[in-house]
């Protein structure tokens, strides 16, 4: 597998200094280039992720949020053995590894990425291989690891875990769904400096919620399980996927979520891969996906929470064209992140570590490009070609190729994989077709 030098590495980011240049959008390639050095603490979606807040967002709406890595003064990829990967390679150091601990849970929820179940998984990473993992990984980068799975709080060595990633120098956070977390659990989150879980919410009422997830009662345990967590001081990011089902009713989550006194809401488009994949039909056609993510960007403006949406990485085409239609500049003073970051980040700052060991550029991209068991993630990092091509914007097809957003927004990469698949093709969940794409 070919090792991407720094010059080629370089290609991508004149790129789209380039392409932006030609959208008009100059200033925003000087902050996205601005990226290296924020070391943004951004969640790669593809993840049940928990984010880490930063300032700003459209309209400039301060905001006193809880917990999340940043808040304790965390740089993710901001440290030597990331810089020294950077320089050596061309390629950046990961700064977000979600990692499916266990993928024992004890729901089923309808469209979950791991199609998980309860019991024990044959084959998941012992104590000691985990603690191994982590050593590699810190040879190249410090990132934020977000334990999940499943429900990684089914794993009775997840503090032994969280401590490592401490001592290593790695901030752990939780994706969890909380209906676990009792005062004791609470109590261990902040007792091992857990600075934020993320927990799911899918609908504002017990009925829907509990039917989407095909679980009675479990929409009652999680509310218990976040008013808990906050309880013990720990940040609570919401999470929501968003399907045909409850589009209608994402204020109504978001109102809910407010009233919990959380820190963060971030809206996951649904990625129809593992047990999401049933839930094809339930997907939101591109004309409503483009109004769920207008409607967020207006949102985000008077929203006290970090307000974020995920799996959407055309929300970032969206929100230079409307700040455009406001005669806005999409400027880290304003925007904060959004505009220091790109739509998706699978193999560029964020990948994802399966229960057994395998490597993908997300959990919803489902390929596997090594395992942690054959070859140290560090070398898998590197090498893959998957990873060096999801690096490398000018192999896109279709209308993403010819997107002067690519660089911003470069589609889902899973979806293309799961509806197409080639994981280059175009971004099938996307409504924006490139000025003078239909004429080639
Ligand atoms: S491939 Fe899709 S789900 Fe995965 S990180 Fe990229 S945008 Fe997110
Ligand atoms: S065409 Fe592709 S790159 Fe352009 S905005 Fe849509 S998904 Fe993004």
């Amino acid at each position: 597998m070919a090792c991407r030098g720094f010059g080629e590495s370089m290609t991508s980011e004149q790129e789209l200094a380039t392409a932006e240049a030609a959208a008009g959008i100059a200033a925003e390639a000087a902050a996205q280039a601005a990226e290296q050095e924020l070391a943004a603490a951004q969640v790669g979606c593809g993840e049940v992720g928990v984010a880490v807040p930063t300032g700003g967002h459209p309209g400039g709406v301060p905001r006193q949020r809880h917990g999340g890595a940043r808040s304790v003064g965390f740089r993710p990829g901001g440290g030597e053995a990331a810089a020294a990967f950077q320089e050596r390679t061309g390629i950046k150091a990961p700064r977000i590894i979600a990692w499916e601990i266990t993928r024992s849970c004890n729901l089923s929820c309808a469209h979950c990425r791991a199609a998980a179940e309860f019991g024990h998984y044959h084959g998941e990473l012992t104590l000691d291989q985990i603690k191994a993992v982590i050593d590699d990984i810190t040879t190249i980068s410090n990132p934020i690891i977000i334990l999940t799975g499943g429900e990684p709080l089914m794993r009775p060595d997840i503090w032994e875990i969280v401590d490592y990633c401490h001592e290593k120098g790695c901030m752990p956070v939780i994706g969890t769904n909380a209906t676990l977390i009792t005062d004791e659990i609470a109590g261990k989150m902040a007792a091992h400096n857990i600075p934020r879980i993320s927990v799911s919410i899918d609908f504002p009422t017990a009925a829907e919620h509990d039917a989407f997830r095909g679980q009675p009662g479990c929409f009652a345990e999680a509310i218990e399980g976040i008013k808990t967590a906050k309880r013990h001081g720990v940040g609570v990011q919401v999470n929501t996927t968003v399907t045909t089902e409850n589009a209608a009713r994402i204020e109504e989550v978001h109102d809910l979520a407010e009233s919990l006194g959380v820190d963060a809401f971030h809206i996951f488009m649904l990625v129809p891969t593992g047990r999401g994949s049933d839930l094809l039909d339930k997907e939101l056609p591109p004309e409503e996906y483009e109004r769920v993510l207008t409607w967020a960007y207006h949102r985000q403006k008077t929203s006290p929470l970090h307000f974020k949406p995920t799996d959407s990485p055309h929300y970032y085409r969206i929100i230079r064209q409307l700040a455009k239609a406001e005669g806005k500049k999409v400027t880290r003073e304003e925007y904060g992140l959004d505009a220091m970051t790109r739509g998706c980040l699978g193999g560029i700052t964020f990948s994802f570590i399966s229960h057994v060991g395998d490597i993908q550029p997300c959990g919803y991209f489902d390929m596997q490009l090594g395992n942690v068991k054959e070859q140290p993630y560090s070398a898998i990092w590197e090498k893959s070609q998957v990873f060096n091509d999801l690096r490398d914007y000018s192999l896109l097809k279709g209308k993403c190729g010819a997107c002067e957003y690519r660089a911003v927004c470069g589609g889902c990469r899973a979806r293309a994989l799961e509806l197409t698949g080639d994981y280059l093709e175009a971004e099938p969940y996307c409504a924006y077709v490139p000025p003078g794409y239909e004429n080639n």
